[in-house]
């Protein structure tokens, strides 16, 4: 089965682990911090926390920007559930915005809508999570433009998008956001096994993402409530979490950075591929804007309209032909934990229209010319 995606590793990454390895440090060690800053660098942010994966990232975010009970947290029904469980986890509640169905990602207009709803009846969201969908960012320059008129903070679930670009400046710069979160899971375009990022450039929130990453706890004299009661001393000042990375982790995701480049280029170019083979047809696939560099985590084609059984039919058809077609995401709010909450079918159309329609074909950096054009002559001979 030619999979949806895969991790590229090289001699010089299993170099990298075995180093580990064989040194003095496991975990909390020299690796963590040099896999940190040089994805800081990378992205042009002032400070990177690295975490056992994006989910605790999105978590100690939350965390981090104050969101506890009695908060609203806003993010995109389209996205895998941690983005929207983050929240949950910090007694938020959790609320959606319906999707454009040109990107996948959070739509604009409808946001717009949204929060002059939400003003009117008080309801204002603390933070919203917009989801760069396949590895293409959302539209951060107006979601900031929101941000400054109605008064929430912003965390990018970027798990796609690490190595993409919006407006010329990497995502992760947090030029129109306070974090932004990266996810290094073998799917997704660099891996540290499990791993996640949350980059920002403020002080304040890098301390207590580095608190909530590590129990709470503090080791600076300048932190502590009372003197150090000598050299063995620690002091918990805050409930947290282990959440830290392994040296072995962070060996393997600096090792896979070195090539993110090349990575986000073979992905564009077997993109572009598919993109030619399918524009005399009548799929629809998500093209980024002008202004953005997608990192394409996943290609997304849409059938040209909703049939059920026509787009099941097909996936089946996909995989017993070798090729393991999917489906990203089933609607967060159609889940059966979800409509507990209170959310039911029909809340968010476009967001459901688009999980009748979408179908995930292979892509990663290992995918090769023969196998992308065996793929191609299966979804043509569907459509
Ligand atoms: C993969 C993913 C996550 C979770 O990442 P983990 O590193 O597996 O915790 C969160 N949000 C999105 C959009 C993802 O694709």
């Amino acid at each position: 089965m030619i999979p949806y995606g895969k991790q590229d590793i090289n001699q010089q990454d299993i170099d990298a682990v075995i180093n580990v390895l064989k040194s003095d440090f496991l975990t909390q060690g020299p690796q963590v911090p040099a896999f940190e800053q040089a994805l800081a660098n990378k992205c042009n942010s002032q400070y990177a926390i690295a975490v056992n994966s994006a989910t605790s990232a999105l978590h100690i975010a939350n965390l981090a920007l104050g969101v506890g009970p009695g908060d609203i947290v806003w993010t995109s029904p389209v996205t895998f559930v941690a983005t929207a469980n983050s929240a949950l986890y910090c007694g938020a509640s959790v609320d959606f915005v319906d999707i454009d169905l040109r990107s996948g990602n959070l739509s604009i207009i409808a946001l717009e809508k949204k929060l002059i709803d939400a003003k009117n009846n008080n309801a204002l969201p603390k933070v919203i999570i917009p989801v760069h969908l396949a590895g293409q960012s959302c539209d951060m320059q107006q979601i900031h433009a929101l941000s400054q008129e109605y008064g929430f903070k912003i965390i990018e679930d970027a798990s796609h998008a690490v190595g993409g670009q919006y407006q010329e400046k990497s995502i992760g710069a947090c030029q129109y956001s306070d974090i932004c979160i990266f996810s290094f899971h073998p799917v997704k375009i660099i891996t540290s096994a499990e791993g996640g990022m949350a980059l920002t450039n403020s002080d304040k929130i890098a301390e207590k993402l580095k608190l909530f990453r590590s129990h709470g706890i503090v080791s600076e004299q300048n932190k502590m409530t009372e003197p150090s009661h000598g050299p063995w001393y620690y002091q918990q000042i805050a409930l947290g979490f282990n959440y830290r990375m392994t040296d072995l982790q962070a060996a393997l995701g600096l090792s896979q950075l070195n090539r993110i480049d090349t990575f986000i280029e073979k992905r564009n170019q077997l993109a572009k591929i598919y993109d030619n083979a399918f524009s005399n047809s009548n799929l629809k696939v998500l093209t980024p804007k002008a202004d953005r560099l997608s990192s394409y985590h996943l290609y997304i084609v849409l059938l040209p309209e909703v049939n059920v059984e026509l787009h099941k039919q097909a996936i089946i058809k996909l995989r017993e032909q070798g090729l393991c077609a999917h489906v990203h995401y089933i609607p967060v709010h159609l889940q059966p934990y979800y409509k507990e909450l209170g959310f039911n079918p029909g809340d968010f159309p476009n967001a459901e229209e688009y999980y009748q329609r979408a179908i995930s074909l292979p892509l990663h950096p290992q995918l090769t010319a023969q196998e992308q054009k065996y793929i191609i002559e299966q979804v043509k001979a569907l459509v």
